[in-house]
């Protein structure tokens, strides 16, 4: 749930001087440790695990005494900062199609330019690969890619998909084989580390705890004004727990300085920090189905716009009192942008407000067109607006 702005758009600050929360701070300051763990690896003799955000097994890598590598979180870093352009084009030029993830396409051209990583140091090469298997093939094949170049030991952990969104005897007892007889074996051999399943315990703890404080901050949109913006903002807030730092305590106090954030925000009825400053005037709120166009992240939250289910949409639109829902149609990730248009005509249904369909990509700047997305915006906020005089005019007549 995002919420936008009816003031007219200010000039466009640069990067440096973005106003930010202090946890956003924070949060940098975490990402930065991370990749020097990471580029220091060579030298401290820590051994790397490359594994993938979806199915996130970090609190099981840490029982290895192993680092995190996470090829999504590179190259939504190497969105953010521009550097993903160049890298797609450099895949592309080795030969992989033009309508391949872009998340791959950037991960494969960094590594072809020298896997120089976020903070401009060279990324360990992985001495094992985790490929927790949630649904979308393209994580197979990347993988594939990966284990041809770095040649070292792979491990599959397959998750079966909840057809019907339950989890079965049968589920549980498939995933606890895989564990025992595959994952925890070969991650004990590359890492020298017995398995013991109270480190595991702990680890699990703390992640619980770290979710709860999330919870609560996203929770916090039904406030009006929202104190945060549950797009844009949620993209910031997702990271550490999605990421390099689920279970660990910089998780647990990172969510807890945010809940702090947020609430005082609540307290003195005040809007989120957008990256042009505090958004006070609050005059549309959107449910939005769709990760943001990371190239231009920032330009991409100026024209107010802007990740499901129908069920779930639909509750979330009711219960966040949103006026309609708009969905950013993700150009080269199949597995998630299929269906997306069907969503979109089944909410509008079942909810009578209205949807809007943009399309972009994830780190591919190519597929930004602004104007096209301004342009489409623009006749939708027209749209909501004629849906809420039309709702006047018949409570009027009633
Ligand atoms: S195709 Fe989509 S879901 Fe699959 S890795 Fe790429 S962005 Fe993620």
């Amino acid at each position: 749930m995002t919420e936008a702005t009816a003031r007219p758009a200010p000039a466009r600050p640069s990067a440096a001087d973005a106003e930010k929360d202090a946890s956003m701070i924070k949060q940098k300051q975490m990402m930065v440790t991370h990749f020097d763990r990471l580029a220091d690896a060579p030298e401290t003799g820590r051994k790397v695990c490359s594994t993938f955000v979806p199915g996130n097994l970090n609190e099981l890598v840490m029982c290895f005494d192993l680092l995190n590598n996470l090829p999504e979180v590179n190259a939504i870093q190497s969105g953010l900062r521009r550097k993903s352009g160049a890298y797609v084009l450099e895949a592309e030029k080795q030969g992989h199609s033009d309508d391949v993830c872009t998340y791959v396409k950037s991960d494969i051209g960094m590594m072809a330019k020298g896997n120089i990583g976020p903070n401009g140091r060279k990324l360990p090469d992985p001495n094992v690969l985790l490929l927790s298997y949630t649904g979308c093939f393209t994580f197979l094949k990347w993988f594939e890619l990966l284990r041809e170049q770095y040649k070292c030991p792979t491990i599959m952990m397959h998750t079966p998909y909840q057809g019907d969104g339950k989890i079965t005897p049968n589920m549980v007892q498939y995933m606890v084989r895989q564990l025992k007889e595959t994952v925890i074996p070969k991650l004990e051999e590359v890492s020298g580390v017995k398995f013991d399943i109270d480190r595991l315990r702990e680890y699990l703890r703390k992640s619980a705890a770290a979710e709860d404080d999330l919870v609560a901050v996203l929770q916090s949109a039904k406030h009006k004004p929202s104190p945060i913006d549950a797009y844009f903002g949620g993209i910031y807030y997702i990271g550490p727990i999605f990421g390099a730092f689920r279970g660990t305590d910089d998780a647990i106090e990172y969510y807890r300085f945010l809940r702090a954030e947020v609430e005082e925000r609540i307290r003195k009825g005040e809007g989120p920090v957008t990256p042009e400053g505090p958004m006070q005037d609050q005059r549309y709120r959107l449910v939005v189905e769709g990760p943001p166009n990371y190239t231009s992240f920032r330009q991409f939250w100026k024209m107010r716009s802007l990740p499901m289910r129908v069920d779930m949409l639909c509750n979330y639109i009711e219960e966040y009192e949103a006026d309609g829902l708009l969905i950013n149609s993700i150009k080269s990730c199949n597995s998630f942008s299929a269906g997306q248009l069907l969503i979109m005509r089944e909410v509008e249904r079942r909810t009578g407000k209205p949807a809007a369909f943009v399309e972009t990509d994830l780190v591919d700047p190519r597929y930004f067109s602004p104007a096209n997305v301004k342009n489409r915006l623009e006749s939708y906020f027209q749209m909501v607006e004629q849906k809420r005089s039309g709702a006047r005019r018949k409570e009027a007549v009633a």
